[in-house]
């Protein structure tokens, strides 16, 4: 299981590589390039579902709800 992703901030457009945690869903990051909070969309699982480039941890355990297959 991979737990690290690139995320773009929809703030600062600057992707930036970080570590998601494995059993939490995270609906909000603090960006670590402007400091902003990076929320998900209610539309969106958590905040790597919809701004990084793989789903989380938790989405790729439970292949029922991942978005990318
Ligand atoms: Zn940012
Ligand atoms: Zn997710």
């Amino acid at each position: 299981m991979l737990n690290t992703a690139t995320i773009v901030c929809p703030h600062c457009q600057q992707p930036s590589v970080e570590t998601m945690r494995v059993r939490m869903v995270e609906r909000s990051i603090r960006c670590s390039e402007c400091g902003e909070t990076i929320a998900a969309p209610a539309d969106k699982h958590c905040v790597w579902c919809a701004y990084a480039d793989m789903p989380c941890p938790v989405v790729q355990n439970d292949g029922s709800c991942n978005p990318y297959k």
